[in-house]
């Protein structure tokens, strides 16, 4: 399987202002004084290896939207927030190529940001395209419907051309999509909660948990999660805040923290840890400091466990899992 990033931000989409790029170039140069490149492939690959992330690159600020390519035969993509967009052109050049217009989508919750990329999504405007949509909630149509509505959004949903079918799925029991073993958890979020999923194939586990709170007190819920991360190859989590932030000032507002998920992944076996659902308001030095702190956690509470590998996500990254 191999796990594509098309959007890893949280709650809204995001773009850094020209004055931050700026300041990553000119950190690049500074640390360049006094190099010489032959060619722009000589000065990319200086960037690439002496400079931080932070520097080079960007963690990109498109909300939650993540492929899972794992079947030739069809699209496989949880969450529809602003990648989406991104992905639906991607996916238009592969069609072109030969792959069926077939998507599964799998819908965490219908929260904004996890279903603003659909009306933007091009497969949906095309006559022959198939995409299932895969919820633990019974109402995600309605919200899909409702976000283009007159009011909010100029095409309405009736108009879309291509054939969209909704499928509600109770937590706890697996189902086969796209070639793919799926089941679905029921996390608490907000007052409607959302669904995190794990999907199998081939002896390799991948799971995605975005938008869920983990209460130190309910050790049994905790429990339900260690299970459902059990063994997997790659856990993606959200880790939109801090511990500190989690357990004080942002209790409450639905999210999970790097401490949590680094926990979560130790105590069931996973082998790769994901960060993913990136809090808005983080530059792209706030979020490397993060991930940098998530290192030296896991480390530190690691003990005689093989070793969490842990990744922090971005828009365009592509894992083999
Ligand atoms: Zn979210």
């Amino acid at each position: 399987m191999r796990v594509r990033f098309w959007g890893t931000r949280g709650s809204l989409p995001v773009a850094p202002h020209a004055d931050a790029v700026l300041a990553k170039v000119a950190r690049a140069l500074m640390i360049a004084r006094g190099r010489s490149f032959a060619d722009q492939d000589e000065a990319t690959a200086f960037a690439r290896e002496e400079t931080e992330f932070a520097t080079h690159a960007t963690y990109g600020g498109a909300t939650a939207c993540m492929e899972i390519e794992a079947d030739e035969e069809a699209f496989v993509v949880c969450d529809m927030g602003s990648g989406m967009r991104e992905f639906g052109v991607n996916a238009l050049r592969r069609c072109a190529e030969g792959h069926p217009r077939l998507y599964h989508v799998f819908l965490s919750h219908p929260n904004f940001d996890h279903v603003m990329g659909f009306p933007f999504f091009r497969p949906a405007y095309e006559t022959g395209a198939r995409i299932v949509i895969h919820s633990g909630h019974p109402d995600a149509e309605a919200a899909l419907r409702r976000q283009q509505e007159a009011i909010c959004f100029p095409v309405p949903f009736e108009t879309l051309r291509a054939k969209i079918e909704f499928v509600t799925h109770p937590p706890d029991q697996p189902f086969e999509a796209a070639g793919l073993t799926v089941s679905l958890i029921r996390q608490a979020h907000a007052t409607r909660g959302s669904y995190g999923y794990r999907f199998e194939r081939d002896g390799k586990a991948v799971v995605y948990s975005t938008d869920a709170e983990h209460g130190a007190e309910d050790m049994d819920a905790e429990g339900a999660f260690e299970t459902f991360f059990a063994g997997a190859d790659l856990v993606i989590c959200d880790t939109m805040y801090s511990l500190g932030d989690a357990v004080s000032l942002k209790q409450d507002t639905g999210h999970a923290s790097n401490v949590v998920a680094v926990d979560l992944c130790h105590a069931a076996g996973a082998k790769r840890l994901a960060l993913f659902h990136h809090e808005p308001n983080g530059s792209d030095e706030d979020i490397q400091r993060m991930f940098y702190e998530t290192l030296r956690y896991e480390e530190l509470v690691r003990g005689e466990r093989p070793p969490l590998e842990v990744l922090c996500a971005y828009d365009g990254l592509e894992v083999e899992v």
